[in-house]
């Protein structure tokens, strides 16, 4: 059996226009929410957006993504980092996880820092709640400026 993960990105509608620069560049250096495949290898076999809120493309990728292998989907970092962070984020996790099966894991590239210092000042993250979600994509002061 492969040891390689498969995995899908969903990314915000708001950055549709996005190439995937940094989620790209983040898997391959396993920076951010990649870090934990930093042993494996890894394979992706989807990349899509939510399609606008309130996500309702989320109720159908999962079926071609897991059709396509994905053990793991991410939600990309735009979705915790935009102005404001998704508000779907737990509903997102929850249907996915539930409907499939599947790992589902929030974050993608690090934190860019002029996002942090944003979200700091705006006080958007004060809730412990996001603690576990920032996390995996926090890095440090070097990575977030790398990312900016
Ligand atoms: S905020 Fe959430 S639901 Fe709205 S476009 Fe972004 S990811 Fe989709």
């Amino acid at each position: 059996m492969s040891d390689t993960i498969k995995l899908g990105i969903i990314i915000c509608d708001r950055y549709r226009r996005c190439a995937g620069g940094k989620c790209f560049r983040a898997l391959r250096n396993r920076d951010g929410a990649f870090n934990r495949y930093v042993d494996r290898e890894v394979e992706l076999v989807g990349y899509t957006t939510c399609d606008g809120c309130p996500g309702g493309n989320v109720e159908y990728l999962g079926e071609e993504m897991v059709g396509n292998g994905a053990q793991v989907i991410h939600l990309a970092t735009g979705l915790v980092v935009g102005f404001p962070p998704c508000p779907y984020i737990e509903d997102f996790r929850a249907f996915l996880a539930t409907r499939y099966g599947v790992e589902v894991i929030v974050g993608t590239h690090p934190i860019p820092a002029t996002y942090l210092d944003t979200h700091a000042r705006l006080g958007t993250w004060d809730d412990p709640a996001w603690g576990p979600l920032l996390e995996p994509i926090l890095a440090d002061d070097l990575t977030r400026e790398a990312y900016d």
